[in-house]
């Protein structure tokens, strides 16, 4: 197996290219998925103060054989505790779940704009950073103008943005957005939540390369310079998703799934107008 990749964050740090997503997972789940995610190689795990299940990707890390400098933990701040004292008490709650001194990257939840709160709690995000305690800082669900208000307010700008991002919602113009101001993109919901895994283009080129569904859309996500967090509590798929650093896509393959974008793509939430 080829060696995972990083992709550099605007602050000196960088991130590994592919981590485990643990959204919907129990926190006793979340232990054993994190555990075989850290033996099959991954070293990034994603999770968030609203999954309830940090305490169990805490205790997945210290039961593998992996040392915290080794391991990219991301963390999130949930929307009710949005605000800057709010957002310090709940990052240091996040911090005991967790059972860790640092986080590697803390983000904003949502922007929530009806609550008009995502620029104090940048503010505190700002301060978190200073301390040292969230090595970098970024955010999730941000549109263009909710970037460039706190870019403009505070002077940084966010390492990354999570988004929804796979084969039917590619998100060409956030991408762009992402790309002038030096902001990575990350991929959530990479496999539409499993929905993208029966399309027949998919299943072709997954044919074609003796590779399976989920590989091939991971692999397009490492293609077009996405970090992706593929979300499985299976052993098999685990390592399965993985497994995809020794083959790339060609370019008739990124022309075919370039065409699976689709206007109605998106699953989630539209951030703009989420009212949680
Ligand atoms: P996903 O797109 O990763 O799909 C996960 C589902 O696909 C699994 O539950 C399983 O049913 C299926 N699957 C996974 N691997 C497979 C394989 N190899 N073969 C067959 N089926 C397979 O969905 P997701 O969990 O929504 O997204 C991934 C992660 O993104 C989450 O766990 C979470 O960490 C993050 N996320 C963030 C936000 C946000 O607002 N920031 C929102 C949603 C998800």
């Amino acid at each position: 197996m080829s060696e995972q990749p990083y992709i550099p964050l605007h602050d000196g740090r960088s991130i590994p290219q592919v981590g485990l997503g643990v959204w919907q997972t129990p926190d006793d789940v979340a232990v054993s998925a994190v555990q075989a995610a850290v033996e099959a190689g991954y070293r990034h795990v994603d999770t968030a103060a609203v999954y309830e299940n940090e305490r169990g990707v805490g205790e997945g890390l210290r039961a593998a054989d992996v040392s915290r400098g080794d391991v990219f933990v991301t963390t999130k701040l949930w929307n009710a505790n949005q605000g800057y004292d709010a957002t310090l008490a709940a990052f240091d709650e996040s911090l005991k779940r967790l059972g860790v001194e640092y986080v590697d990257l803390y983000l904003i939840h949502w922007p929530a704009p009806h609550r008009n709160l995502y620029l104090d709690t940048w503010r505190a995000f700002v301060r978190l950073k200073e301390e040292g305690r969230a090595k970098s800082i970024g955010v999730s669900n941000f549109e263009a103008e909710h970037l460039d208000r706190i870019i403009g307010e505070t002077g940084v700008a966010p390492v990354l943005n999570q988004i929804e991002l796979h084969p039917r919602f590619q998100q060409k113009a956030l991408r762009e957005a992402h790309a002038e101001r030096g902001i990575v993109t990350q991929s959530w919901s990479p496999l539409g939540q499993g929905t993208v895994l029966q399309d027949p283009v998919i299943a072709a080129i997954a044919a074609k390369h003796d590779r399976t569904p989920a590989q091939v859309i991971i692999r397009w996500h490492l293609d077009n310079n996405l970090v992706v967090i593929p979300k499985s509590v299976t052993p098999g798929r685990i390592v399965e998703n993985f497994d995809v650093f020794g083959f790339r896509l060609d370019e008739d393959d990124l022309n075919r799934i370039a065409k699976l974008d689709a206007a109605d793509g998106r699953i989630g939430p539209n951030p703009m107008t989420a009212t949680f």
